[in-house]
């Protein structure tokens, strides 16, 4: 098995960010892939270089305007570009408008700032998850892309929760543009509601989601179980939303639900969403698995007669990180 990784991820650094209205320093730093890295080796797998694909899928997810947004904040002198003031209206849209106020339309909280090298990164990112599709469109049976920042809360034209680029959508839409059907199942402790709003509306794609529940927790304006999908492609999207203090055996009821779920659509090739954050002992403070749940789903998904791609999200508790990926990872690939 393959794992794609690219270096620039490095020049995304976001600093102190804002929290409920609290500074604190952001939890994405480099050290996660570092960490993720060392679990790649130890696992045994092979290390790739990104490459480029270009923008064209990155447009087949995103709208042009917000990816001209973000493009247009490298290299400019504002420093990390973050929201002062928030837009809800959809419609109020201004294509004259300044960086500052384009940042309060398409970004929806502050943990998520544009500096120096944001762009880049995200670029390098969603090329990683396009290379990893790649090796899978070209016969691999798994590969694992090693994506930073994450993807999943980057909707069609928002940018939200440390992401910017929907990479695991990106490789998805990319997988289903040339094999048909694709289920995509994230296992990250924060609801993708990118990615669900990326899929709503299309056939082709089924999206399931394990999370802590939005009820009071990020991203909470969705991920509540009634979500399932929009009128083209009704039951295709499964929220399912865990209690606080759930563990490993509620955990993996609902992932098998969720899996059962995604084959029942037939799909062509499986991604996942990996997230480490359900961790219990992750700084996210959403649910209490331990590393044993992971090596659970990764034997689970390891013995699947089904191409799966595994794209990066979140994980933040560089204490463990590195030992729960070799974890699943291992498991995934039938060593451990
Ligand atoms: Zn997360």
């Amino acid at each position: 098995m393959k794992a794609v990784y690219c270096d620039r991820h490095r020049l995304h650094s976001p600093g102190t960010v804002v929290e409920g209205g609290v500074a604190r320093p952001s939890r994405d730093v480099p050290a996660r892939l570092d960490a993720l890295l060392r679990a790649v080796r130890r696992a045994g797998l092979a290390v790739l270089d990104a490459v480029d694909h270009g923008s064209a899928p990155l447009a087949a997810v995103h709208t042009g305007r917000y990816l001209d947004f973000l493009a247009a904040s490298e290299g400019t002198e504002h420093g990390p570009l973050a929201p002062a003031i928030f837009e809800t209206r959809p419609d109020a849209y201004r294509p004259d408008w300044s960086p500052i106020a384009k940042a309060g339309y398409h970004l929806r909280d502050q943990i998520t700032p544009l500096g120096e090298g944001t762009w880049q990164a995200a670029y390098w990112a969603a090329q990683v998850a396009l290379t990893a599709a790649a090796l899978i469109r070209a016969g691999e049976r798994r590969a694992y892309a090693l994506c930073r920042p994450s993807g999943h809360h980057a909707g069609r034209d928002f940018g939200g929760g440390a992401t910017y680029l929907n990479n695991a959508a990106i490789a998805a839409r990319a997988l289903a543009t040339s094999l048909g059907r694709v289920s995509l199942i994230d296992i990250d402790v924060h609801h993708g509601n990118g990615t669900q709003d990326i899929f709503w509306e299309d056939p082709n794609v089924f999206f399931a989601s394990l999370h802590r529940s939005p009820a009071g927790y990020y991203p909470h304006l969705t991920g509540f179980s009634d979500e399932t999908g929009g009128q083209p492609a009704p039951g295709l999207t499964l929220n399912h939303p865990l209690a606080e203090r759930t563990g490993d055996a509620a955990y993996l009821m609902a992932f098998t639900a969720c899996l059962d779920a995604a084959l029942a659509h037939r799909p062509a090739a499986l991604v996942i969403s990996l997230g480490f954050d359900a961790l219990a002992s992750d700084p996210a403070r959403g649910l209490q698995l331990t590393a044993d749940a992971f090596g659970t789903m990764g034997n689970r998904l390891g013995q699947l007669d089904l191409p799966v791609l595994l794209v990066q999200e979140g994980g933040y508790d560089l204490a463990t990180l590195e030992q729960v990926a070799t974890r699943f990872l291992s498991a995934f690939t039938g060593d451990g």
